[in-house]
């Protein structure tokens, strides 16, 4: 008699099989069902609550999903796939995540008529070449100007709750931010645009600032609180009489040797202010601390002085008005400083906020957020970063393609037609790829209020006839038309990171047979 083998501990849960399989696409599934509603300019927002009572109310599908407590392991790979996308090109969340749903539930179908998953995984990665060249097919040749830019940023926009500030003007400011920061490749650091939110006034009072806007008061109360063509200097050294160094150990045995050296400290204090004037420096900016005993005599020789500034504030500092960063004070130049058209220390919703413009080439802007309630700020702010990510998308990779459903359109047609090279049962999983893909059309005639499958037959209809044709909602108004007529665009490669981040979450999920789960 052979003893039984234990593997695994008593408590350890598993499923295998069709079992598990069924679990993890029910799963994927679902997540791509709370998503659903939100896309498109009509999509619907969601409220969430979370265990704090921390509501929001958001149309993001990034957010939606990261808000929400997943636990099953298949369901947190689609979750993973929305902030991929959103990681690598910051729009398209909801499209990759609903294609992923779709790809998953067509899946299940074809493995119920006893198609093997392996051949399913190689159907759809088949189809997704097709997908692919179908994108490059409907990339649309013009030039990327600035106008361009607006229309991507404005479809990136459409349907997210701005507060009372239209697309069309938040459009404009995303898009000037990213032309004044792009290097003459067009390429962007996301790090030179900052965005700076705060709430007592309208969103209409958004604006953009050449510049840095942080949280920030003066080191002293008696420093000015404005100064207009500002030589500043970015200092990463601590402003206070050097300490700690073994030849400044001296041993005190009378009043007189005491006054001798607290003056002497006074008097390096003092010069410290005095080497910064005499520098020409107007406003300091220091990442370190500046004792109040240094601030006192840099206010008294007029100099405005922010001190313990964050790094990634330094690095802003030092972009907007071209000064370089300082560990020192010996040696300071005209060369060492940089160049602000104006700081202003102002009070907004009861802080000191604090504006430098910086030269007319500042190579870091901010996009300063208004909004009447934090709920406005905060669905601003997520509008504003899925449009910054697709005007940088589309500056540096300099293609778009026509929205509303007819990249899609095209892409399932191509990859049908393709279907027919593909020979055996990967065949069947090339056409199911094409009825996913169908989802994105369908889904948005859903949430305009359409029939969707009139929708789409029209759709293709039209798309046969001309070969663009979506669904392009403007207003109150719905119109299977040329979306590029009404400027509404995609990057390219939105739509390709969203095919392909899909694609790889349903097929990963598609491969597991098995769930073995500690307890
Ligand atoms: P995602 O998270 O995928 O970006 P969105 O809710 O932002 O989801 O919806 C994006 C989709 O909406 C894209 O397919 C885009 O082409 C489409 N879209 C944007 N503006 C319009 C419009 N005016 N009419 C129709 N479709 C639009
Ligand atoms: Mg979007």
């Amino acid at each position: 008699m052979q003893q039984p083998l234990y593997v695994l501990t008593e408590s350890t849960q598993r499923t295998s099989g069709a079992d598990a399989r069924r679990s993890n696409v029910a799963a994927g599934r679902a997540v791509a069902a709370a998503v659903r509603t939100t896309l498109g300019p009509r999509g619907m927002d969601k409220l969430l609550v979370d265990s704090s009572g921390t509501v929001v109310v958001t149309n993001d599908g990034a957010t939606i999903l990261g808000e929400m407590d997943i636990e099953h392991p298949a369901a947190r790979m689609l979750v993973e796939v929305a902030e991929s996308q959103e990681a690598a090109v910051g729009d398209g969340t909801t499209t990759a995540a609903i294609l992923a749903g779709e790809l998953l539930a067509r899946a299940e179908d074809l493995l119920d008529d006893d198609i093997h998953a392996t051949a399913v995984v190689e159907g759809y990665h088949e189809a997704l070449r097709l997908a692919l060249d179908a994108v490059d097919g409907m990339r649309i040749d013009d030039e990327i100007d600035r106008e361009a830019l607006v229309t991507v940023a404005e479809s990136a926009m459409t349907g997210k709750g701005t507060g009372d500030i239209a697309t069309g003007v938040l459009a404009e400011i995303v898009v000037d931010a990213v032309l004044q920061v792009a290097d003459d490749d067009r390429r962007v650091d996301r790090d030179d645009i900052r965005v700076f939110t705060r709430t007592g006034a309208s969103a209409a009072a958004t604006e953009l600032v050449r510049g840095v806007v942080f949280e920030g008061e003066p080191a002293n109360d008696t420093m000015p609180r404005s100064v207009e063509d500002a030589t500043v200097a970015v200092l990463d050294t601590k402003l206070d009489v050097r300490s700690g160094e073994v030849d400044t150990e001296y041993t005190i045995t009378s009043v007189e040797q005491l006054d001798a050296a607290l003056s002497a400290e006074d008097a390096e204090r003092r010069g410290i202010a005095e080497t910064l004037s005499a520098a020409g420096v107007d406003v300091v900016v220091c990442s370190k601390k500046i004792s109040d005993p240094v601030a006192a005599y840099l206010a008294d020789v007029g100099i405005l002085a922010f001190s313990n500034v964050k790094g990634s504030e330094a690095r802003a500092f030092a972009r907007a008005t071209g000064a370089r960063r300082l560990g020192t004070l010996a040696g300071i130049e005209a060369g060492d400083l940089g160049a602000a058209a104006s700081v202003r220390v102002e009070r907004h919703g009861g802080d000191d906020v604090t504006f430098l413009e910086g030269s007319d080439d500042s190579r870091t802007v901010t996009l300063y957020v208004r909004g009447s309630t934090d709920h406005v700020v905060d669905e601003t702010e997520r509008a504003i970063d899925d449009a910054l990510g697709v005007t940088v998308a589309a500056s540096e990779d300099g293609e778009i393609v026509p929205g509303a459903g007819a990249v899609e359109i095209a892409i399932a047609d191509r990859v049908r037609s393709g279907a027919n090279a593909v020979t055996g049962r990967k065949a069947l999983a090339v056409e199911a790829f094409a009825d996913a893909v169908d989802a994105i059309p369908r889904t948005l005639a859903e949430n305009a209020g359409l029939d969707p499958i009139d929708a789409l037959v029209d759709l293709r209809a039209r798309h046969e006839r001309e070969g663009v044709a979506g669904i392009v909602i403007d207003g109150p108004s719905v119109e299977i038309t040329d979306p590029r007529d009404e400027h509404v665009v995609d990057p390219a490669a939105v739509k390709r990171e969203a095919l392909e981040s899909a694609t790889e979450a349903a097929t990963m999920i598609l491969r597991i047979d098995d769930v073995i789960a500690a307890n």
